[in-house]
């Protein structure tokens, strides 16, 4: 058992708002969202970092329930930003693997 607060959710000892499910990624609302729509889509396996993604399959689990996701949500058309955070500069809060899906309002670019 480990102390990874993503894995904890995969295991059902802490109840996110979940979105979507299936045998590889986990999906749900972010708890202190950015956007209209802010999901968060996570391996199930737990791989801590960018960095440590070994396994291009499940990378595109991640990436093809996002887009899923996306279009259930309604923001495919409009638009949306997807986010890997990696390590100190990239603003890594939680180190589970999790791609954010950012939508229903206009992004900034460049991000701070
Ligand atoms: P990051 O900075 O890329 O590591 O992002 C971590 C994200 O996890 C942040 O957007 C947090 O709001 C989100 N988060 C932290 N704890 C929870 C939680 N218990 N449920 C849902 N989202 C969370
Ligand atoms: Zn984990």
């Amino acid at each position: 058992m480990n102390d990874c607060l993503f894995c904890k959710m995969v295991r059902g000892e802490i109840k996110p708002d979940i979105v979507f499910e299936n045998d590889h990624v986990l999906a749900f609302n972010d708890i202190n969202p950015q956007a209209p729509v802010h999901v968060l889509v996570i391996p199930k396996r737990h791989i801590a970092t960018m960095n440590e993604l070994d396994d291009a399959y499940l990378g595109g689990e991640v990436l093809k329930a996002a887009v899923n996701l996306a279009k259930k949500l309604n923001i495919a058309d409009d638009g949306y930003r997807t986010v890997f955070n990696c390590n100190q500069h990239g603003g890594q809060a939680v180190y589970h693997l999790h791609l954010h899906l950012l939508g229903g309002r206009q992004m900034a670019w460049p991000p701070g």
